[in-house]
């Protein structure tokens, strides 16, 4: 009889947003009518930006006429988007060539698919509280996980200490839950300590577009990320691209383990696990790239971020101290009065019907924590706010 891939029966239930969307439910029925104030869920509220739809259609033109159509793209991106993807790393003196650039469907694919170049008996060390998929991924590929514990003590930013035996490290920064982003020192930190174990690190950078201190945007700005890193990035957060999908991974042709180059690897998984991502899509995520794309993409974050601003004011005003926001569309907040982080959902959504995420669904250093999404309706995050500062402020919480 055929034996299934094990694995799968490791792998613990995800409760969180099946449990959010029950208790949602339910509150509706008790209460037909009612609006919620939706600030859970990471997914974009803004449509696409025009220089993006109107790059769309011509794609679509372009599948109609005999000389402009398309058949299947080249696996690993088309040559143009990989160039222009490759110019887009020198405003940040980030050097790659475009052979080094893979044009991807989106970031959770290839953080699942990339686990292909890696043997299962590698160890994966994922700080907590993290994004689900890392944990599931591993878990779906019988790998060893180590979990690597992040809280208020260092600010949500685990660094390297002696000890640690794992060969496979996730950072995400700036990061989804958390909204913390590592500097320049910290990312060094974990670049010295990947190179000198001959680990590599996964670094996903879906949210670098929202950086506004002086941070870096890719590993590959830290002197020797060449020789130990893969960069996964995603144009569903920086461009709205949740529904459209497309998303671009960085792995460099200096990165080679065993005698194997990696960068290799993956032209061959890539040529022989896809046949590339749509024409119509590629031709519209290039203008996401364009000075008028980057302008309009830029106005839209710029919305989230105003967003961002009035939620963080009010937290200040409440005293409740949070995490985020600044660089990050999330803000997480320690729940009050050494609230569980359920306990503090089913406060919000029955007292000012507004719907958050419990960070224990981050795993369990996410417990007594809550995140804040700040991609929702702008006039709905005002109330939010409001609702929410008055339920702090009220002393008998
Ligand atoms: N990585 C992180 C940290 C995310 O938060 C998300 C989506 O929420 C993804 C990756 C997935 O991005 P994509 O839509 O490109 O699959």
């Amino acid at each position: 009889m055929l034996t299934p891939n094990l694995s799968y029966a490791n792998l613990k239930e995800s409760y969180l947003f099946y449990h959010i969307a029950q208790k949602t439910k339910a509150y509706l029925a008790d209460h037909p009518g009612t609006h919620l104030y939706r600030m859970g869920i990471g997914d974009v509220s803004l449509p696409l930006v025009p220089a993006v739809i109107k790059a769309l259609h011509e794609g679509v033109d372009d599948q109609s006429v005999k000389g402009r159509f398309h058949g299947y793209m080249p696996e690993c991106g088309a040559p143009s988007l990989r160039e222009t993807i490759a110019k887009h790393y020198e405003k940040r003196d980030v050097f790659l060539s475009p052979e080094e650039v893979f044009v991807s469907s989106g970031a959770s694919d290839e953080l699942g698919d990339l686990l292909d170049l890696f043997d299962r008996s590698n160890k994966a060390l994922i700080m907590e509280p993290a994004y689900p998929a890392y944990v599931d991924a591993n878990t779906m590929a019988g790998r060893e996980i180590i979990h690597l514990p992040s809280g208020p003590d260092n600010h949500f930013l685990p660094l390297p200490k002696p000890g640690i035996d794992a060969d496979l490290i996730y950072l995400c920064s700036p990061n989804n839950p958390t909204g913390a982003a590592y500097n320049r020192e910290q990312l060094t930190q974990w670049v010295n300590w990947a190179n000198d174990r001959g680990a590599v690190i996964l670094f996903d950078a879906a949210y670098e577009a929202f950086i506004e201190e002086d941070l870096p945007h890719s590993i590959f700005e830290i002197p020797g990320a060449e020789t130990c890193a893969i960069e996964i990035c995603s144009l569903s957060k920086t461009a709205g691209f949740t529904g459209t999908r497309l998303g671009y991974t960085v792995i460099p042709k200096a990165l080679e383990r065993c005698g194997m180059n990696l960068n290799a690897m993956w032209v061959r998984n890539r040529t022989t696990k896809t046949n590339g991502v749509s024409y119509i899509l590629q031709h519209g995520g290039a203008a996401v790239f364009t000075d008028e794309g980057q302008k309009q993409i830029h106005d839209n974050i710029r919305i989230y971020k105003q967003n961002a601003k009035v939620l963080m004011a009010a937290l200040d005003k409440a005293g409740i101290r949070y995490w985020g926001g600044k660089n990050a569309p999330y803000i997480w907040m320690q729940c009050p009065n050494g609230m569980g982080s359920w306990e503090f959902f089913d406060k919000l959504l029955n007292e000012i019907q507004v719907v958050g995420t419990p960070g224990e669904g981050f795993g369990a250093c996410g417990e007594g924590f809550f995140r804040f999404s700040t991609f929702g309706d702008p006039a709905d995050t005002v109330e939010a706010a409001d609702r929410l500062l008055k339920l702090l402020s009220n002393s008998a919480l």
